[in-house]
């Protein structure tokens, strides 16, 4: 039975949060949306729900996550924890707040604290107040983001906008002194009638500490970050034992390929030193702007490129391309349909690589890993070891065969990661 339920407001976050408690010793498997009521769930220490509420209407976003709770009780968990982005995004109406009210209310409880922060990703709470890197958030950037602008870095306004609770501090003087001031700091809110308590953070002790305080708590609201705390009580509880690789995967040998719909620096980069060393095609939208053309050619070529041998190397096929071929392609086609035509051309090349016998695949993008996903037809991906930081492979199950895939969110990974990627796999 899984210890830990989780539910994430977006897919990469789900990703992040599985990541770190397999880390820290979970075996976690991420499921993408919530799984239909009979259908088996995978046997793990943690179960993610993977959820797109961050920015959904916050009816359809209370609905969702209270789904997932209930399938998350069902399944036996002791603890849920809602995750949301390390730099609070959200708006005036939501989602955090609403979504972390209906929980409470399902839960029969009347207190969670909220703790973005995660230190390793330079973000830190001092004093309520959240900051990237050594500015606050409403000057990070983060006040100019096209769907959740933060322009208020003080997080107990914030979330106190968002719900119909009371939301309290507990302060870094209190979190310095460890995990039993803070407890009792917490249950001192809760007794004067606050639902919320925001808690400081700015290292990754801190962040240990408050986990080991809210041991007890049915719900906790955060960031990954402050899920590294968890495992370990429910290992000195005696729920959880040592686990010797909780990023074992089971093998799935078969060939490999890459696909690429990301346009982002970090991506471009990576695809330039893989050319070197890998067959490569690059799909061309402004010339056919036609997703099934596209595929079509695409893997006419992998047929002829993709070698018959397990171990022959990946295959790399690319639609990304610099910001002035992007340009043109959508000054031809519009933003949103570029996009879309892209998408749908690399969804239907991943399923025609599966038919050709590819097993281990690697997706460049995050809209084009959710589209890859959804074609697919994934419903859960256990979680394995990490190739760069953030980045694991999973194994990924569904209607079809099983697969290996590691889903690259654009900026993700260092410049080798095409490469390294399949080196970290058996042969
Ligand atoms: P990232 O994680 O870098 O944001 P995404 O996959 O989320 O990557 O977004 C990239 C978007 O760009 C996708 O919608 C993809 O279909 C689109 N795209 C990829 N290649 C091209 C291209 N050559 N022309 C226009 N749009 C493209």
């Amino acid at each position: 039975m899984p210890l830990l339920g989780c539910i994430a407001d977006d897919f990469t976050g789900a990703t992040d949060l599985a990541s770190m408690l397999v880390e820290n010793g979970m075996r976690t498997v991420q499921l993408i949306g919530v799984p239909a009521s009979g259908q088996p769930l995978p046997e793990a220490d943690a179960l993610v729900i993977a959820l797109k509420s961050r920015t959904a209407p916050v009816a359809d976003a209370i609905s969702a996550s209270r789904a997932a709770l209930a399938t998350l009780r069902a399944a036996g968990c002791r603890q849920i924890f809602f995750k949301y982005c390390s730099t609070f995004d959200s708006t005036d109406a939501g989602n955090i707040g609403p979504v972390a009210d209906a929980l409470l209310a399902d839960l029969s409880a009347g207190f969670a604290l909220a703790c973005p922060a995660f230190p390793a990703n330079a973000r830190s709470v001092y004093q309520g107040h959240l900051f990237v890197g050594s500015r606050l958030l409403n000057e990070s950037g983060m006040e100019n983001h096209p769907l959740t602008p933060m322009r208020d870095p003080d997080l107990v306004r914030v979330l106190g906008r968002q719900t119909t609770g009371e939301v309290g501090l507990v302060p870094y003087a209190v979190v310095e002194a460890g995990a039993k001031p803070i407890g009792d700091a917490m249950a001192a809110l809760a007794a004067e009638g606050k639902r919320y308590a925001i808690v400081d953070a700015v290292e990754e002790r801190h962040l240990r500490a408050i986990g080991a305080a809210a041991a007890e708590h049915a719900l906790i609201t955060g960031g990954s970050g402050v899920a590294m705390g968890l495992p370990a009580n429910f290992r000195s509880q005696g729920l959880l034992p040592e686990r010797a690789d909780p990023a074992a995967l089971d093998d799935v040998p078969g060939l490999s390929a890459i696909l690429a719909g990301s346009c982002s620096r970090a991506t471009l980069g990576q695809i330039a030193r893989a050319r070197d060393v890998l067959p490569t095609f690059d799909l061309d939208p402004l010339a056919t702007p036609d997703a099934a053309a596209l595929a079509a050619a695409a893997l006419a070529w992998a047929k002829d490129h993709l070698g018959t041998a397990p171990a022959a190397r990946p295959v790399l096929i690319s639609a990304s391309a610099p910001p002035e071929r992007v340009a043109a392609v959508q000054a031809r086609l519009g933003r949103a349909q570029a996009g879309v035509l892209v998408e749908a051309a690399l969804a239907a090349i991943a399923a025609g690589l599966r038919d050709l016998g590819v097993r281990r695949l690697v997706v460049a993008g995050g809209e084009t890993s959710g589209a890859v996903v959804s074609r697919l037809r994934v419903r859960s991906l256990r979680i394995g070891a990490p190739i760069d930081p953030g980045v694991p492979w999973t194994r990924a199950e569904g209607d079809g065969p099983a697969l290996l895939l590691a889903l690259k969110s654009g900026n993700f990974g260092a410049p080798d990661f095409f490469t390294k990627a399949f080196a970290t796999l058996p042969h």
